[in-house]
């Protein structure tokens, strides 16, 4: 039997009611995030991803400026499909021309994302990597005009994201139970840093649907490397570079082996990787059919966790708090 004959697993999105499929289409590339994708190569991996089984894609204005969006909304509509079989997310307060975090801006956003994305409704509005901001702002004014974007129906849900993970705690605490639907972390549940998982158990508390972004920790675990703009530090970098190099020589596909292990914890409803071509689609897709049949390579797993113990759990500054 052909892998793609086998259903990709879908999992439970907190306590939303989304099966998300368990791994996402992560977006970014298609605003050329990471190099230039065109239209007709972007249309042809949305439509091979849907096929595929992936119902879930993930998206901002901040992506190429918003090229991300329009595309997204250009392969969405090829589709053809009914709008309830797949799955939107997007973000707000965070621009190319910087961050806006007020409820006006938050409010103007929905609609013109709404406009480029050809939608009436996205299933997800995620207030982009809040640790740029002013936390308590964020608490204060920026929630609740989510909550009633939220009410106007123009999104079905409402989250946040960032990369430190102590934001998470600091506005969970401070907002009513049941405020904020979804988490989407990133680059802390990879082969490199896995330090997301300590902090599942409050999540599942406050009872958030945890998104688990960039399990190739955005280029670092491909054979190409990183793009110029990764924030890691050199020591990070070389040390990838080393995990990636053993890799080629031993006949290790180190990208694979990074998703199928952000795969492997169940309690991430979805691992959403960034994908900008059919190529990598069936290869992503392929590494979870994989795994769901076959289980991970334990032993290049384990020679590849050597290699990266130096750095591990290193990560880079995000905002400020
Ligand atoms: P990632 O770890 O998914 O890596 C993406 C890179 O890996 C791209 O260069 C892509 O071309 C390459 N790639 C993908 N599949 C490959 C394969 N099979 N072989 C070799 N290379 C492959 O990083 P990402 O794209 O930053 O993260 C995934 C998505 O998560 C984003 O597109 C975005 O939607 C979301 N995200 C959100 C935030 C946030 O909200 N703050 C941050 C990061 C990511």
């Amino acid at each position: 039997m052909n892998n793609h004959d086998k259903k990709l697993k879908q999992r439970e999105l907190g306590k939303t009611g989304l099966k998300l499929s368990c791994v996402g289409f992560g977006a970014s590339p298609l605003g050329s995030h990471f190099g230039p994708v065109s239209e007709e190569e972007a249309i042809a991996a949305v439509s091979h991803a849907f096929h595929l089984g992936i119902n879930f894609f993930d998206t901002s204005p901040y992506y190429g400026a918003t090229l991300s969006e329009t595309v997204l909304g250009k392969c969405l509509k090829a589709l053809g499909a009914p709008r309830d079989q797949y799955i939107v997310a997007t973000k707000c307060g965070r621009y190319k021309e910087g961050f806006d975090f007020s409820a006006e801006g938050i409010t103007r956003s929905i609609d013109e994302s709404l406009e480029r994305l050809q939608l009436d409704y996205v299933d997800t509005l995620q207030c982009h990597d809040i640790e740029f901001g002013s936390l308590d702002q964020i608490v204060k004014e920026t929630i609740p005009a989510l909550q009633k974007i939220k009410e106007s129906g123009k999104t079905r849900f409402i989250g946040i994201t960032g990369l430190p993970l102590d934001i998470y705690t600091y506005v969970l605490d401070r907002v009513p139970p049941g405020t904020i639907d979804v988490v989407l972390s990133y680059c802390h549940y990879c082969i490199n840093d896995s330090t997301l998982n300590d902090l599942i158990p409050y999540l599942k508390s406050k009872g958030v649907g945890v998104i688990n972004a960039s399990p190739l920790s955005m280029g670092l675990h491909t054979e190409n490397g990183p793009p110029e703009w990764h924030p890691a530090s050199d020591e990070i970098k070389a040390t990838c570079r080393a995990a990636a190099d053993y890799s080629k020589q031993n006949g290790i596909n180190i990208s694979k082996l990074a998703l199928q292990y952000s795969l492997t914890n169940e309690d991430l409803s979805t691992v959403l990787v960034g994908m900008g071509s059919v190529k990598q689609v069936e290869e992503n897709v392929d590494a979870a059919l994989e795994l769901q049949a076959d289980g991970i390579d334990q032993s290049a797993l384990s020679k590849i966790l050597d290699i990266l113990k130096p750095i591990k759990n290193q990560t880079w500054p995000g905002g400020v708090l």
